[in-house]
């Protein structure tokens, strides 16, 4: 990892895992087809890092990801700043390290959005500090949250990365941020995990 991006270090990728939960029985049913899109993705760049079934491996923790989620709801809202800050708060006790991606029932649940923001977030957010939150799971919207984890910050057109998340793939720009953002675990391809 070299690119941090906006001064502060990321601490999620020395964990080298992104695991997905659900909140909900019904966020459920898509699981597995996130995991797949997630891998896709890593595996597209050869970043060695792997996706994991939170809810099977760490199911200790749905506990706190529920009621982190909980504290960041109002009127079926998720205020996805306040969401951020609460897994911010318990990274710093040592919970939640890895790369976190939360899904959630998209008829359960909106994105609360202030009256002056030009995008609101609809599908998903995404941040580059290990936190996506999904309400919709089609592979872009996937794809396109993921970029913003790996690092990818500007919405642009003719790329994953546009706002509507339409185009299945990362134009060469991104590509390239992407590669040389992640050079490290890239080209040292010294972990091997078993498929
Ligand atoms: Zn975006
Ligand atoms: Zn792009």
């Amino acid at each position: 990892m070299k690119l941090k991006g906006w001064g502060t270090p990321w601490e999620w990728e020395r964990s080298k895992e992104v695991v997905v939960f659900t909140v909900d029985n019904k966020a459920n049913k898509g699981k597995s087809v996130v995991i797949k899109d997630l891998e896709g993705v890593l595996k597209e760049f050869s970043i060695q890092i792997r996706v994991i079934d939170g809810n099977s491996k760490y199911g200790e923790n749905v506990a706190l990801v529920q009621t982190l989620l909980k504290n960041s709801v109002k009127a079926d809202e998720i205020y996805y700043d306040k969401f951020e800050e609460e897994i911010r708060k318990a990274r710093k006790e040592g919970q939640l390290p890895y790369g976190l991606v939360v899904l959630v029932d998209k008829d359960k649940y909106k994105f609360y959005h202030p009256s002056w923001q030009k995008e609101p977030a609809i599908y998903g957010v995404g941040i580059s500090d290990g936190v996506v939150i999904m309400r919709h799971t089609h592979r872009e919207a996937v794809r396109h949250e993921f970029g913003h984890m790996l690092g990818l910050r500007i919405h642009h057109e003719g790329c994953v990365m546009d706002y509507t998340c339409i185009a299945p793939t990362f134009c060469s720009q991104c590509k390239r941020q992407i590669k040389e953002i992640w050079q490290e675990e890239i080209v040292a391809g010294n972990l091997v995990f078993p498929s």
